[in-house]
């Protein structure tokens, strides 16, 4: 088949180069000629792994091209993927500007039928707002449908090339058929395929991000609870996901969620609601939850800092939202770098993919109050202190005795429970955690007897 997606972002790309690597003749188009002239040159814009061995593989076969010629893409294939960015409007919902603009280049540019597919995460109605805006420009016989994409960043081409669901909203039988036989390749394993009205496939995108949310902010608020009480998640952990009504998977405590879609859609959503009449009551207070945990590692270091940062040097392992991407779209630790500097700390980070992008977040204050390593145990050099935020591999099993001497207290801030408390206090690091009681019983919570102890200990 021939296939045009129009976005080369981090879901284009991998659909793009999914579609081609099945068979098919497919164009990514973007308007961003430094990101197409990058592609054409054979540098993949974003880190995703396996991903750069796919496009030149399938760029070489001449199965895959990528062009700012969005008419000509438009002209070339018959189905259509928009799959440009959904960002959150001022007031919560997805703002529709890049998807309607691409709507009206494929109404104006249509040289016949067309399958066009929302592949973006758009609000509830979206698919007849992209019919209406095509039918202001053609005449010509054309369908809207809806396929959500439920990729992670990661692990996107495992997950693109076998997904758990396909889901379809259509109503016109002839486009029915002809996603169904582009996706049969990805579901040989006998995952489904499900067909749906349009209104239920988009709501199906928000419920499930919402829902991913929700046990996200739920491990964490009983985090929170267990720091309160004493009690170890971890061991809260295990004891509830060996139940299987509720399973091991998405409980693990840390520094709130991030990332380019579960705060943008959880904002949506209630949005959404809101605007029908209705109060999402769990999905507010999910982000509500997510607004405060994001706070609560750096108030451990402030309650352990007696408050007074100034002048203090952070080494940060840890920078794009989660490990195997280079995305820091709200990732934690830009709240954190935010939270430090602006309270006249320095911080020096590392991260295995993210340091360009953190470069360009931070463009102002790299070289003033923020430095960048690559390399991690440089970034330990004259630091109080080390602050975990990401869970990349490579920091799972680090030189203990190393980190230990070069830092001034020592203390580690880990926001991702990757290290054993007992085996660090045995080594006298100081060290905390989410929602695990340390054993010489400092956690570092602003509430309580235990915060005491830390203040004791910070003045001693
Ligand atoms: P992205 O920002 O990485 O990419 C969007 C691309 O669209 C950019 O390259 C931009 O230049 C291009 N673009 C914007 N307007 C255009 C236009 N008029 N014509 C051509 N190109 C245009 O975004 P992304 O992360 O790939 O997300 C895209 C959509 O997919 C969003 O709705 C997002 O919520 C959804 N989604 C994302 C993920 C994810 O993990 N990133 C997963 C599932 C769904």
């Amino acid at each position: 088949m021939k296939i045009t997606v129009i976005g080369t972002g981090y879901v284009g790309l991998v659909a793009g180069t999914c579609f081609a690597d099945t068979g098919n003749e497919v164009v990514c188009a973007d308007l961003d000629e430094k990101k197409i002239t990058s592609l054409n040159q054979g540098t993949i814009p974003i880190y995703e792994p396996g991903l750069s061995d796919m496009v030149k593989r399938n760029v070489k076969e001449e199965r895959l091209l990528f062009t700012t010629d969005i008419k000509d893409a438009i002209e070339r294939s018959e189905i259509i993927f928009i799959a440009v960015g959904t960002p959150s409007d001022e007031d919560g919902s997805a703002d529709l500007k890049y998807v309607l603009a691409v709507a009206r280049d494929i109404g104006t540019y249509m040289n016949g039928y067309k399958v066009v597919v929302d592949k973006s995460t758009v609000p509830i109605g979206t698919a007849e707002k992209v019919e209406t805006e095509i039918k202001k420009h053609t005449d010509r016989k054309f369908a809207v449908v809806s396929n959500p994409e439920f990729l992670k960043e990661g692990a996107a081409l495992d997950d693109f090339l076998r997904p758990d669901r396909v889901v379809i909203g259509a109503e016109d039988e002839q486009a029915i058929k002809i996603m169904c036989s582009l996706y049969q390749p990805f579901v040989r394993s006998g995952k489904p395929i499900l067909v749906m009205d349009r209104r239920s496939a988009e709501l199906t995108k928000y419920a499930a991000n919402a829902l991913l949310a929700t046990k996200i902010s739920f491990i964490n608020d009983v985090a929170n609870l267990c720091d309160v009480v004493g009690a170890d998640i971890e061991m809260v952990r295990k004891g509830i996901g060996s139940d299987s009504r509720i399973g091991p998977r998405f409980i693990y405590p840390g520094t709130g969620y991030g990332g380019s879609c579960f705060p943008k859609d959880v904002q949506a959503i209630i949005k959404t609601a809101q605007d029908h009449g209705y109060n999402l009551d769990i999905i507010r207070s999910v982000e509500n939850v997510n607004r405060r945990k994001k706070t609560i590692l750096l108030n451990k270091i402030l309650t352990y800092f007696d408050n007074t940062i100034n002048g203090k040097t952070f080494a940060m392992w840890g920078l794009a939202f989660k490990p195997q991407t280079d995305d820091m779209r709200e990732a934690p630790a830009i709240d954190m770098i935010r939270g430090l500097t602006d309270k006249g700390a320095k911080v020096q980070a590392h991260d295995p993919e993210a340091l360009n992008e953190a470069a360009r977040i931070f463009e102002k204050q790299v070289g003033r109050d923020l430095f960048l390593h690559e390399r991690r145990y440089d970034s330990l050099e004259g630091a109080d202190a080390l602050i975990v935020m990401t869970e990349w591999n490579a920091f799972r099993e680090p030189d203990f005795h190393l980190i230990k001497e070069m830092l001034h207290r020592p203390a580690i801030f880990d926001g991702r429970n990757l290290y054993n408390p007992k085996r660090l206090h045995d080594m006298n690091i100081d060290y905390f955690s989410i929602g695990r009681p340390s054993p010489n019983g400092l956690n570092g919570h602003s509430n309580g007897r235990i915060t005491e102890k830390v203040i004791e200990k910070s003045v001693a």
